[in-house]
């Protein structure tokens, strides 16, 4: 399996948004106040990939909404047809996709919805919700044999 990381920038998801935290309220951003996305010339910034782009630290990238998450969705490779509808789907860019191949879930961002296991349309299906706390290969051996049609 692809190692996921290689699609990341070392900044992703290392902040947690924890309450009690020091960060400043709406009331103290000054009129006219910019918070950058990215450091430096952001020129071009969309046609670069994840893993080259100067995220900076008032981008959402650097920050992880894991611990919301009490259940998370699960790929399985083998079954998957490579559609990209929970790539389309997923509301929080959650899915990772590269070269219109579904890799896996970036799960610093994903805050199971189960909105990609819906629209997944292979059988058994490719996404299915686990607890937050099952290991993915506990997962993987759980998954289901594929539904005979029904007469
Ligand atoms: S559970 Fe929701 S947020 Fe997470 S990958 Fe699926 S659609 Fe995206
Ligand atoms: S919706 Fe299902 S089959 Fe389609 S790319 Fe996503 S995981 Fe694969």
């Amino acid at each position: 399996m692809q190692d996921l990381k290689l699609l990341a920038n070392d900044n992703r998801g290392q902040r947690g948004l924890e309450s009690g935290s020091s960060l400043e309220g709406w009331h103290e951003v000054t009129q006219g106040c910019i918070l950058p996305s990215f450091e430096g010339d952001a020129t071009g910034i969309a046609l670069k990939k994840a893993e080259e782009r100067t995220y900076s630290n008032h981008n959402s990238y650097t920050a992880t909404v894991a611990s919301w998450r009490v259940k998370k969705p699960v790929f399985n490779i083998d079954v998957c047809i490579d559609c990209q509808n929970c790539w389309v789907w997923c509301p929080d860019s959650s899915i990772l996709s590269r070269d219109k191949q579904m890799l896996g879930i970036d799960y610093d961002h994903c805050k199971g919805c189960e909105v990609c296991v819906e629209v997944c349309p292979t059988n058994p299906k490719s996404l299915l919700m686990f607890s937050e706390y099952t290991p993915l290969d506990e997962a993987l051996s759980q998954w289901p044999e594929k539904k005979k049609k029904e007469k």
